[in-house]
């Protein structure tokens, strides 16, 4: 099998009938129609096997996982995703591990209603390039907009797929059903499009959590010129995480964890309420979990108010 069967048996499919798709895979460049009184938007991620997720991962999580991380970062500033593009680099043509990273990126790009348009491949060592194309209706939520006063918010559960990551890397580590829930937290990631297109009229400002929370709300202070609480008794940390890793691993993963690609959201109290009601409109849970003040950094508190000190500033490569 060499270059184009691979890419017209695993990826031509994966590209949907789309009227918007003027030229798609198969000739020298893709062109899609996105005019219309919006923006265009684009982002990019590239993963590399022994540094973004473990060698040997399971393929069909591969494919799921490499557009899930783009896709939130889609969900951060509130943008739609409508199309992307793959450049794949392997070390060898495995139909197998072909077959499995293309259904698990098909289910990846159907869940967020998406089509491939085109890409490049190539031998190498195992890297995976995904760019994102779409739209945004409006004003970003951009990481410079938190004001002193406003509320801060995250979705979902914190610290999961960093313990899930941990669970993987350790033989014989996933076994009950509260290990199997970790693991997929870092396997398949759920970007909160839905969450972010809904709240971006009402967030000042917002970051998916890549890096960890504590790195991620820095970026946000940095970026806004403000300084951050965060509370920590708040943090939602699930049943799964507490179980197999106890409280305080649970809370140091949270903290600084990272892998989570939930949203942080920083929003003026009289947002709040309509906020929440999104929420559970999109059904995407939201937690309180801190505020933003005036200064610079940000700070842990414990359930009296007392500041913790800080560990992990979270992940920088070539650090
Ligand atoms: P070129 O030589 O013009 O760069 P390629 O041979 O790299 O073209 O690719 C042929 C066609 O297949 C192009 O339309 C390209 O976008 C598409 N393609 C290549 N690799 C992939 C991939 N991994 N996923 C989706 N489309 C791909
Ligand atoms: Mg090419």
């Amino acid at each position: 099998m060499d270059e184009f069967d691979l890419i017209s048996r695993y990826f031509e499919p994966l590209q949907l009938a789309d009227g918007d798709i003027k030229l798609g895979i198969g000739d020298d460049a893709a062109i899609v129609d996105l005019s219309g009184d919006h923006a265009i938007t684009t982002a990019v991620d590239t993963l590399v096997e022994g540094v973004h997720f473990p060698t040997g991962m399971e393929a069909g999580a591969v494919g799921y996982r490499s557009l899930a991380v783009n896709l939130s970062d889609f969900a951060a500033i509130g943008a739609t995703p409508r199309y992307a593009t793959l450049a794949l680099a392997l070390p060898a043509v495995d139909q197998k591990w072909l077959e499995a990273f293309s259904v698990g990126l098909g289910q990846a790009l159907r869940a967020a209603d998406i089509s491939l348009i085109g890409g490049d491949t190539c031998q190498g060592a195992l890297t995976i390039t995904i760019q994102l194309i779409g739209t945004i209706d409006g004003a970003p939520m951009a990481r410079q907009g938190a004001k002193p006063g406003d509320t801060l918010l995250v979705s979902g559960t914190l610290g999961d797929a960093r313990a899930g990551l941990e669970l993987m890397k350790q033989p014989g580590g996933i076994d009950t059903g509260h290990s199997k829930a970790l693991v997929e937290r870092f396997m398949r990631p759920q970007a909160r499009l839905t969450l972010g297109v809904e709240a971006r009229c009402y967030a000042n400002a917002a970051i998916d959590v890549s890096d960890g929370l504590l790195a991620d709300v820095g970026h946000v202070m940095t970026s806004s010129g403000c300084s951050a609480e965060i509370e920590v008794d708040r943090l939602p940390i699930s049943r799964e995480i507490q179980a197999v890793f106890g409280c305080e691993r649970a809370l140091a993963y949270a903290l600084a964890g990272g892998d989570d690609y939930e949203l942080v959201l920083s929003v003026s109290p009289k947002y709040l309420d309509r906020v929440m009601r999104i929420s559970s409109d999109v059904s995407v849970p939201l937690t309180v979990v801190g505020r933003v003040r005036t200064g610079a950094g940000v700070v842990c508190l414990d359930s009296k108010g007392q500041e913790l000190p800080l560990g992990s500033k979270g992940y920088r490569h070539f650090t």
